[in-house]
């Protein structure tokens, strides 16, 4: 789950007007945008148009893929297969609605296999009942969420390292967690392209909001990502195939969570010394633009100070942090 409701309408109008539903990055690959810029509560999809018609997530607008598959001469009953890179609400996303229709199968990574199955696996890995804004958040997912609350039908999992065949085309699960558990990207029939979903590539930077997200695992996820040196990375939340400077980006992306750990030190130098104060500054969002964001916001606060008090340089007493002088 991604925060992508930062900017001004303007913008939006602009993105949203000036981009094709779908692109073709391969043959016979399609990427189709999300609306929004693809901006959270959106996503990007993959489209392979092959011996077996396959989508890789489900979360861009069913509107947009549908117009996809009539371009190319399908209808969403044709699909038989979709895959998905993680049990986020904007990733699994109308998985269920299309099954419903075509029948088809629904691959996943057996660690979230629950998240993906029922809506209350998908809160266990959130990790979020009983937090104080666990019914702000369920109120915004009824309301603009609803598709996700029922159940989908698994019938498979993936492999790390084993292609997935369509036909022509090969999908390369490569699992890289710390967005998530079950976090996986694709290769697409080598490592050269490769769908990197939420390493996203985004300006907003890495997203570790849940009990089943964890920073350490996802630095090293992305350095992994800059070891396999791919040509092209495409991210769940940009419209664009990132194609330029993709080592710069992935680096710039990697040293936000340095960024982040220094303003925290910083504000606990300056005696914002809770989480509950901490929440109340841009730690991580640069502004929380509704309640919901809170829970997420605590989440990756918390996983900061676990690190920095694990590391010595922070110290709780009686719930308040403080910088460990050295
Ligand atoms: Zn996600």
């Amino acid at each position: 789950m991604r925060q992508r409701e930062l900017f001004s309408t303007k913008t939006v109008q602009i993105a949203m007007t000036e981009y094709s539903k779908h692109i073709e990055i391969l043959p016979n690959v399609h990427l189709v945008r999300g609306e929004n810029a693809a901006r959270f509560p959106e996503a990007n999809t993959m489209l392979i148009d092959d011996e077996i018609l396959t989508l890789v997530d489900a979360g861009s607008s069913l509107k947009n893929i549908s117009s996809t598959l009539r371009d190319l001469n399908h209808e969403i009953s044709d699909i038989q297969r979709i895959v998905l890179t993680h049990f986020h609400i904007d990733h699994k996303g109308y998985a269920a609605d299309i099954q419903k229709i075509a029948d088809c199968e629904l691959i996943c990574h057996p660690l979230a296999e629950e998240g993906v199955r029922t809506f209350q696996g998908l809160v266990e890995l959130y990790g979020i009942e009983g937090h104080k804004y666990y019914d702000t958040w369920y109120a915004y997912i009824s309301l603009r969420f609803g598709h996700v609350m029922g159940n989908y039908n698994v019938t498979g999992t993936l492999t790390d390292g084993k292609p997935i065949s369509c036909g022509e085309n090969d999908l390369i699960p490569i699992h890289l967690p710390g967005h998530t558990i079950d976090h996986t990207c694709f290769g697409i029939n080598d490592l050269d392209t490769i769908f990197l979903t939420d390493i996203d590539l985004t300006n907003f930077g890495p997203w570790y909001g849940n009990k089943a997200s964890d920073i350490e695992d996802f630095k090293k996820s992305v350095e992994r990502v800059i070891d396999l040196q791919p040509k092209v990375g495409i991210s769940s939340h940009l419209v664009d195939p990132v194609t330029n400077d993709i080592d710069e980006r992935l680096r710039k992306f990697r040293g936000i969570f340095d960024e982040r750990e220094k303003r925290i030190l910083d504000n606990i130098s300056n005696g914002i010394d809770t989480i509950d104060k901490l929440s109340q500054k841009p730690n991580i969002y640069p502004r929380i633009p509704r309640d919901v964001y809170f829970v997420f916001e605590m989440f990756m606060l918390e996983k900061h100070i676990e690190i920095l008090k694990k590391d010595g340089m922070v110290v709780e007493e009686n719930g308040h942090f403080k910088i460990e002088k050295s």
